[in-house]
């Protein structure tokens, strides 16, 4: 069974993340997606379990999907589900040199799981869980960023979107 995991932080899931779950689904038999607890890159929007639940959601209708949160480092909750393969997208030149670092990290500790990683579909390139917070809380339209469920909780969240 080929299975994979693919974890972020998903503050919150949008469409290019979605697109890469459905995408990466299709490769292997099971794949497990997590919250991963472990970065304090930056303040959080979302609760963790508000984030397992917006991802629960929206892949609903992925059988082969699994959504969740995890603590601890990419490698172990690749191992903790048995997974041979990490899962991480890709967008700009910017992403790579974070992503080449990241896989190299992963390797140099659990030298038996592959990261793979699968290009952006071009209309997603430009997304990101930032610019989606972003523009939100600016007022601006994100239809069309995120899934429907995501969209709802934003505008509980932000209030409803401000027309000039
Ligand atoms: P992290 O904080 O771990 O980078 P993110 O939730 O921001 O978590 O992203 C998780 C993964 O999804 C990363 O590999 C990121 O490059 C990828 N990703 C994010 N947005 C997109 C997108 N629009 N298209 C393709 N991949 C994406």
């Amino acid at each position: 069974m080929r299975i994979a995991v693919y974890p972020g932080s998903f503050d919150p899931v949008t469409l290019g993340h979605l697109d890469i779950i459905i995408r990466a689904s299709r490769l292997f038999d099971k794949l497990y997606v997590a919250v991963l607890s472990n970065s304090n890159k930056r303040e959080r929007y979302f609760s963790w379990h508000e984030r397992v639940e917006m991802l629960q959601e929206a892949t609903a209708d992925l059988p082969k999907v699994h959504c969740e949160s995890f603590q601890g480092l990419a490698v172990e909750y690749a191992r903790s589900r048995k997974a041979q393969a990490i899962v991480r997208g890709l967008r700009a030149v910017s992403d790579f040199e974070y992503e080449l670092k990241l896989a190299e990290a992963n390797r140099h500790l659990a030298p038996e799981i592959e990261t793979v990683f699968l290009m952006t579909s071009h209309q997603y390139s430009f997304i990101s869980s930032s610019i989606v917070r972003e523009v939100a809380q600016l007022g601006g339209n994100i239809d069309g960023w995120v899934p429907r469920n995501v969209a709802e909780r934003i505008a509980q969240k932000y209030g409803p979107r401000r027309e000039e």
